[in-house]
């Protein structure tokens, strides 16, 4: 099982945005790309993550646009 204070420190990787617990994944509350726990080690690498519904690729997600913004 994932710590809570684990969970806590963890954010989005694309947009820094925090993260919630479902089942056996990881939600970013702003995108919504879940990020899958195997073994109790999340895997936080958005290639990986599974787009939520509707969202055809990682550069339509929210968080991508957010760190699009910032870095210009
Ligand atoms: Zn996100």
């Amino acid at each position: 099982m994932i710590k809570d204070d684990l969970l806590a420190i963890l954010v989005c990787p694309l947009g820094h945005a925090p993260l919630r617990r479902e089942g056996d994944a990881l939600v970013c509350t702003r995108c919504g790309l879940r990020y899958a726990i195997r073994d109790g080690i999340p895997n936080m690498l958005y290639e990986e993550a599974e787009l939520p519904p509707g969202v055809g690729s990682i550069a339509d997600l929210a968080c991508s646009k957010e760190a699009a913004a910032t870095a210009s």
